[in-house]
């Protein structure tokens, strides 16, 4: 049996894996960090994580919409699975400074735009507010349930740090029992900045958990590029909301500032959210809070990189195709199951013409 080694616990590499293990390839992980596991730079347990349409207009983005479209229409189907951890509620996001809306925006289950007397009152600056049907999930269980999937389809997970891509090959021959790596027909480089790649950087996002509920997604976009996000998590995981966008900042403290800035933006635009029995207490304005952390996404310049490149692995003196697919910036579970399915392809591709 052919078998590829996927280098990652991220959304991108559980998904990849669900998928190749689906379609008969034997998969083995190998990660720093595998579901359960939190880390700043272990980026998919901290995701809201919600659907939120994106433009189309350049050829990259027009290829993410064809990513997410593919990933909506599966997690309809996973939705029908309760302990998976995905909903789909209403979303309604407002702009202070609204580009053109095109089919990036318009075309998705549910869009409307919004009257103004359906604004949140208090919000002036609000120039354009729009609904539509989103997913929302709750990230650490959702890992957890891929991991499961691929399991019952046979992946295997390693826990390992790798230095580099090749190493994976010699981690893979130290768990079997002869010694043997003959059957790795490719490697997926799913692990979220890639490996010395200069283009990669991090997003640094301070997020709260609070247990006050909420039963819709709202996103408030602000002139200055700053966003207020109330993002349901399903199963019991209370409310994520914030947050911050700071691009090449690796700073892991938070910011009490921040903290201050969310509790008070989110209060003021779901006012209904605010538990007013308990607003004075501990300054969190009316808000439960579970946690204040701070995580990295995986940006890239250029965005996601989807492609097959050469490996050379001293180990088996012999190549083997590397497929990256990482950089997934703000998007990782948003293209999540479109990347799955393109790497399938990839390796189905390869197999069938390497016979
Ligand atoms: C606060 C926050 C909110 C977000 N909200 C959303 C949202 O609403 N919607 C959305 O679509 N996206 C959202 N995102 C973005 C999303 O979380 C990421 O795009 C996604 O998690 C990236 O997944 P990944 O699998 O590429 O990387 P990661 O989740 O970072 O996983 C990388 C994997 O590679 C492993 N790895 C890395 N280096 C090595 C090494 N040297 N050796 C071995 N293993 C290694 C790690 O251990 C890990 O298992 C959010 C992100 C944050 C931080």
């Amino acid at each position: 049996m052919d078998r590829v080694i996927i280098i990652g616990a991220g959304v991108l590499g559980l998904s990849s894996a669900v998928e190749l293990s689906k379609h008969g390839y034997k998969v083995t992980v190998v990660a720093r960090e595998l579901p359960g596991d939190y880390s700043v730079d272990y980026a998919s347990p901290w995701a809201g994580a919600h659907f939120r349409p994106s433009p189309a207009n350049t050829v990259a983005e027009r290829l993410e919409q064809s990513l997410m479209r593919e990933t909506y229409r599966e997690f309809e189907k996973i939705a029908e699975i309760p302990e998976a951890g995905v909903n789909f509620i209403p979303a309604v996001e407002y702009f202070d400074a609204p580009s053109l809306l095109d089919s990036g925006y318009t075309e998705w289950p549910g869009f409307r735009i919004l009257e103004a007397t359906e604004y949140p009152s208090g919000h002036e600056s609000i120039r354009l507010g729009v609904t539509y049907r989103a997913w929302v999930l709750n990230s650490p269980a959702y890992l957890q349930w891929l991991q499961r999937q691929a399991e019952k389809y046979g992946a295997q997970f390693i826990k390992a740090e790798l230095g580099d891509p090749q190493q994976a090959v010699a981690v893979y021959r130290a768990s079997q029992p002869h010694g043997v790596a003959s059957d790795v027909i490719a490697i997926v480089n799913a692990s979220g900045r890639g490996f010395d790649d200069r283009d990669s950087f991090p997003s640094r996002g301070q997020f709260i958990i609070v247990s006050n509920k909420c039963d819709q997604t709202i996103s408030h976009h602000w002139a200055d590029g700053s966003s207020t996000v109330i993002i349901p998590r399903p199963l019991g995981g209370g409310t994520v909301i914030g947050g911050t966008k700071e691009p090449h900042d690796w700073s892991e403290n938070i910011s009490d500032a921040s903290t201050a800035q969310i509790l008070q933006r989110v209060g003021d635009l779901c006012p209904n959210m605010v538990d007013r029995g308990t607003a004075d207490v501990g300054n969190t304005h009316g808000f439960h809070v579970k946690q204040v952390y701070v995580a990295r996404r995986p940006m890239r310049k250029g965005g996601l990189r989807l492609e097959k490149v050469d490996l050379r692995i001293q180990d088996l003196q012999a190549t083997l195709p590397l497929i990256h697919c990482y950089g997934a910036g703000a998007s990782g579970y948003k293209v999540s199951w479109g990347v799955a399915k393109q790497v399938n392809e990839i390796v189905s591709h390869m197999s069938t013409i390497s016979g």
